[in-house]
């Protein structure tokens, strides 16, 4: 009996040098199996490890399955942005949408230009559409006192915040985090993918993300999480803290919590996810609670005077408002905005044909957060 244990303790010890050393999920997971066929227990771990089913994969025969969710891209950008824009368009034609054909929804404060919108529909059989943002939904409300405001950016340009002087950009995270979706040119469509200028989409993507989200339940989807600069949100957990006070039956039940804080709600970690990159579901944003946080977050100024990002503020949201397994790792997306990326490890980077350095991975990293997303499920 000892000599199997001893023997037992090997193999196991060897799989773990193995795999970690080599980060590969596939041999994580079967580390997992091991230990649940030794002690029965039941697997915990967090669904994406499981893979993707077999079913959801596409087989080309040459004919497009045409868009079979009710979904689009969005992508806002100025004019300005054009090349960026469609050097991550042409990937994500290539990579995947050449086949699906989902539309495209522009949107931009400014007008497209002609230009911007020839360039962009020379890329896509698939539809695409411009649209302008109201002026309410872009440009800093008047209730917010400019003096207190431009105050707060030279301090953060001083302590050399990046983006700490600028409007336009504080315009754009306030826009992302409590307009886009409000869009008429976005009322028809309940699923979206975000894509920014400049992004690289590494692996053939051949099933449908959009139903994974539908089949599947999930409310919002990742490639990348990190920490945020603490600079940007001295009182944005304050403002977070007193919602939940205010509103605690508004909290879903088996949240990710555990994802944005290590004390139950008593402090931010910092933890979000990287909003670059993002599959969600318009009714999430759409939703009562939603809608009443991200007012209670507008109301106190802060997408002004300080510089609260759409990052934390949909992480914290989709942490809030959504049950952990509606958020999702998309683990098999090779994804990079600069600087950090997401290269598939093993048989994921097989499977998608990635050309991304597997070696070269944010996963693990130690400025990461999927560490803290696993550790919800185990
Ligand atoms: P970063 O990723 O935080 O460095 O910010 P980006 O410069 O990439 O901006 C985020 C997104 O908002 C990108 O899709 C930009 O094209 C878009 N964006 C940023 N500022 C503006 C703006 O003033 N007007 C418009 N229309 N789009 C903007
Ligand atoms: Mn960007």
């Amino acid at each position: 009996m000892r000599y199997v244990i001893l023997v037992l303790g090997i193999i196991i010890s060897l799989h773990f040098i193995l795999s970690f050393s080599h980060e590969d999920y596939g041999r994580a997971t079967s580390i997992s199996n091991l230990k649940n066929t030794i002690t029965g227990a039941a697997s915990h771990q967090p669904p994406y490890k499981a893979g993707v089913p077999e079913d959801y994969y596409y087989h080309s025969n040459g004919t497009a399955p045409g868009p079979r969710a009710n979904a689009a891209f969005v992508i806002l950008a100025r004019n300005s942005d054009l090349n960026g824009i469609v050097f991550s368009m042409k990937q994500m034609e290539d990579r995947f949408n050449k086949k699906f054909q989902y539309p495209y929804v522009f949107l931009n404060d400014d007008d497209f230009s002609d230009e911007f919108k020839r360039r962009i529909t020379a890329l896509t059989d698939a539809k695409v559409e411009f649209g302008k943002i109201p002026r309410d939904h872009w440009y800093q409300p008047d209730w917010i006192d400019e003096e207190k405001a431009s105050k707060a950016r030279d301090e953060m340009v001083k302590a050399q915040v990046i983006y700490g002087g600028s409007v336009p950009y504080r315009n754009m995270c306030r826009f992302n985090s409590g307009f886009f979706f409000r869009h008429e040119l976005l009322d028809k469509y309940k699923y979206y993918w975000r894509i920014e200028p400049d992004v690289n989409f590494y692996c053939d993507l051949d099933y449908d993300p959009f139903l994974i989200m539908q089949n599947e339940k999930k409310v919002y989807g990742f490639t990348v999480s990190l920490y945020e600069y603490e600079t940007t949100i001295p009182t944005l957990w304050d403002a977070v803290k007193e919602f939940m006070d205010e509103n605690p039956d508004m909290l879903q039940e088996g949240n990710a919590l555990g994802f944005i804080s290590d004390d139950a709600g008593g402090t931010y970690n910092r933890c979000h996810f990287w909003s670059n990159f993002e599959i969600g579901d318009l009714d999430l944003w759409r939703s009562d609670a939603y809608m009443k946080f991200f007012e209670h977050l507008d109301k106190k100024g802060g997408f002004y005077y300080e510089r609260w990002g759409d990052a934390p503020v949909h992480s914290i949201g989709a942490a809030l408002f959504a049950k952990k397994e509606q958020i999702h790792f998309f683990n098999d997306i090779g994804y990079k905005h600069n600087p950090f990326q997401h290269c598939p490890q093993g048989d994921a980077h097989t499977k998608g044909k990635c050309w991304c350095d597997p070696s070269d991975n944010f996963d693990y990293h130690w400025y990461s957060c999927l560490a803290r997303y696993d550790k919800m499920f185990t």
